[in-house]
């Protein structure tokens, strides 16, 4: 990008024609405000020193676990430093998981270790049984009642890499359904190819719940490398593994959603929020899942509130415990309902640092002047304009779903699914450059919203379709 593109696109935006009646667009001043912030926000590395700080001082924050809790006491303070004007919490409670130990071996002839992690909602225990290979998930699921009884479940499925991450889909119905199919057809325990697209030895742990009145048994993720290992010593002749794996969910925890305000002048009941997820998994520091959502959030919020003081007021949560439920996604959506005629927008990061490369989102037919605005303004970051497409991420998916105007920016995720859930997920994998773009993109849909003549059209859409989770 050069400063003759930028000049250029602004000066057409200044050009065009005032707003009619009915119609939400923002002011020339409003656009030129906007265009300043975004140029800055590309020479600002506030979101990067939030998630080094998060991702150092912190690490790791399972839900439930003592990072967990401290990872709180870190939003809280941080939004204070960063110059919020109203730092407040949620209480949020659920079971809560834990991982202690994990063990895999091949028996017999070819004995050997095998990678792996038990996945989260898993039971303790030990199992050792013959594997039964399942090129897919349906046939795992049309396995006869009784067919497995013994034996331990491997549904081998390679996730394919895609830049908008559709590729987890697959992946994730794999992870999430396939030990209860193995369950009910008298498996004793279940493995699989992980749902990434690394060649790591890694594996890639995620949420999984068993069917009402399934026998929940013992289930694990291989990496891509020991899966392949398992295939090959099935194809020699029928093969022992024993799992080992000592964990399961010990009574219930109360985490919180830390929420930051930066308190709009005129309107400070109309809410612009952004957001991330505070937990990650246990086993690399979520720096990609989902720290550069929080850092994204609290940077681009603080750049948009520090351009001046919004008119709106422009919130940031920092949702607590998505990965095992959208459980803080739920509080705060329930908390919402009866004011997403006053949600102006919501906005949430939760498929990594990757640059931004599309912007949509729904808002009412009034809103498409200022939403074009944005499109015009965000062209210079190579952000393609999609209006219509693209969902809210993770816990604002559910506020999306209610009724509330949602801005929704596809990362470029074409490596993310190599690191998500697995200890690789750690601050060096993020790039400065992309994770300023990114906030840049965030600061100037945020500003806009914030300060544009009218509502975005919350509380009279109508719902769209289910939303998708990672
Ligand atoms: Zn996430």
């Amino acid at each position: 990008m050069t400063r003759t593109l930028l000049a250029v696109s602004l000066a057409s935006l200044l050009a065009s024609s005032p707003a009619f009646a009915g119609e939400t667009k923002a002011s020339p001043a409003t656009v030129q405000a906007a265009a300043a912030l975004r140029d800055q926000a590309l020479k600002d590395n506030t979101g990067w020193k939030v998630l080094e700080s998060l991702t150092t001082e912190v690490g790791q924050r399972m839900a439930g676990s003592e990072g967990d809790a401290r990872a709180v006491e870190w939003a809280k303070a941080k939004f204070k430093e960063l110059g919020f004007d109203k730092v407040w919490t949620q209480p949020v409670t659920f079971p809560k998981w834990e991982r202690r130990s994990e063990h895999g071996e091949v028996l017999g002839a070819h004995s050997q270790k095998l990678v792996l992690t038990a996945l989260g909602g898993s039971p303790g225990g030990t199992v050792e049984g013959e594997v039964v290979r399942f090129d897919s998930l349906e046939a795992l699921q049309n396995a006869a009642p009784g067919s497995l009884a013994g034996k331990i479940a491997f549904v081998d499925v390679m996730m394919p890499r895609a830049k908008d991450g559709h590729g987890y889909g697959i992946g994730s119905r794999v992870r999430t359904t396939g030990a209860s199919s193995a369950s009910k057809a008298g498996a004793i325990g279940y493995v699989m190819r992980p749902a990434g697209t690394d060649w790591e030895r890694n594996p890639h742990t995620g949420m999984t719940r068993f069917e009402n009145g399934v026998k929940p048994i013992p289930e694990a993720s291989l990496t891509n490398i020991d899966a392949d290992q398992l295939a090959r010593l099935v194809k020699l002749g029928p093969t022992r593994i024993r799992v080992a794996l000592d964990c399961g969910f010990n009574g219930e925890y109360t985490s919180q959603n830390v929420i930051g305000e930066i308190t709009g002048s005129s309107k400070p009941d109309e809410i612009v929020a952004l957001a991330g997820h505070l937990d990650s998994w246990d086993l690399g520091t979520g720096a990609i899942d989902d720290g550069s959502g929080v850092a994204i959030s609290m940077a681009a919020a603080q750049l948009a509130g520090k351009m001046k003081r919004p008119e709106r007021t422009i919130r940031v949560v920092a949702f607590a415990n998505e990965e095992q439920g959208l459980w803080g996604g739920r509080v705060y959506a329930e908390s919402q309902k009866d004011k997403i005629a006053k949600s102006q927008i919501v906005m949430e990061s939760d498929s990594g640092p990757g640059r931004v490369y599309e912007f949509g989102g729904t808002w009412s037919k009034d809103a498409e002047p200022a939403m074009a605005q944005v499109a015009e303004l965000l062209k210079p970051l190579g952000i393609a304009y999609t209006p219509g497409k693209g969902e809210a991420e993770s816990e604002m998916g559910l506020m999306q779903g209610a009724g509330s105007a949602a801005g929704a920016f596809a990362h470029d995720a074409t490596r993310y699914f190599d690191l998500h859930h697995t200890p690789n997920d750690t601050l060096d994998k993020v790039d400065p450059e992309d994770l300023r773009v990114d906030i840049a993109a965030y600061a100037t849909l945020a500003f806009i919203a914030a300060n544009v003549d009218g509502s975005l059209g919350s509380g009279t859409m109508p719902a769209p379709e289910p939303r998708k989770r990672r």
